[in-house]
């Protein structure tokens, strides 16, 4: 942050939150791998730091594409930046349950089932296809990433007690003006 002066300006997108109809919608797949896609990737790793995230897809900056980047490292480590365009999980395996949040529901920490391990394939900002395994957080983020580009939130992925219960939170904090 401290440093941001010297830096190259690089357009912040504003997080949209829950309700927005945009992180309902699928997103559409890529199609056009140019300078204007590479722009929107490094445009949304600065969205996604701004707003203290791990993970950003483009529904959640109001792109209804499907793009998403993660880096689990937070800046800490630069090979940890992963741009995933046009994602599949093709392979997955184990469970793990953790406490997961979402920049689209602030505030918000629920204990979510997820695969332990997963492989994804995906193209990248050239649109070369590649495949990346991960676990635990890795995993997780991949799996909370990609169900933003089916129009999923983790929440779908609560009882529907539980579900419930968050709404009416999130209801009464918008009713405040507090969301
Ligand atoms: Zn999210």
């Amino acid at each position: 942050m401290t440093t941001k002066a010297t830096e190259k300006k690089t357009k912040i997108h504003e997080v949209v939150k829950w309700p927005d109809p945009v992180l309902a919608k699928r997103g559409e797949t890529v199609t056009v791998f140019d300078a204007k896609l590479k722009k929107l990737t490094d445009e949304m790793f600065e969205s996604m730091y701004e707003a203290q995230g791990i993970g950003l897809a483009a529904p959640q900056i109001a792109i209804s594409q499907r793009i998403t980047v993660i880096d689990v490292s937070f800046k800490k480590n630069p090979e940890e930046k992963i741009v995933l365009i046009n994602p599949e999980i093709i392979e997955r395996e184990g469970k793990q349950v953790e406490e997961e949040g979402c920049l689209s529901l602030p505030e918000i920490r629920e204990k979510v089932s997820r695969a332990e391990w997963v492989k994804v394939k995906a193209q990248d900002v050239t649109g070369e296809w590649f495949e990346i395994e991960g676990t635990e957080l890795l995993a997780r983020a991949m799996q909370h990433e990609i169900d933003h580009l089916d129009g999923v939130l983790f929440i779908d992925r609560l009882s529907r007690l539980k579900r419930d219960l968050v709404i009416r939170k999130i209801k009464k904090l918008i009713k405040n003006g507090e969301w």
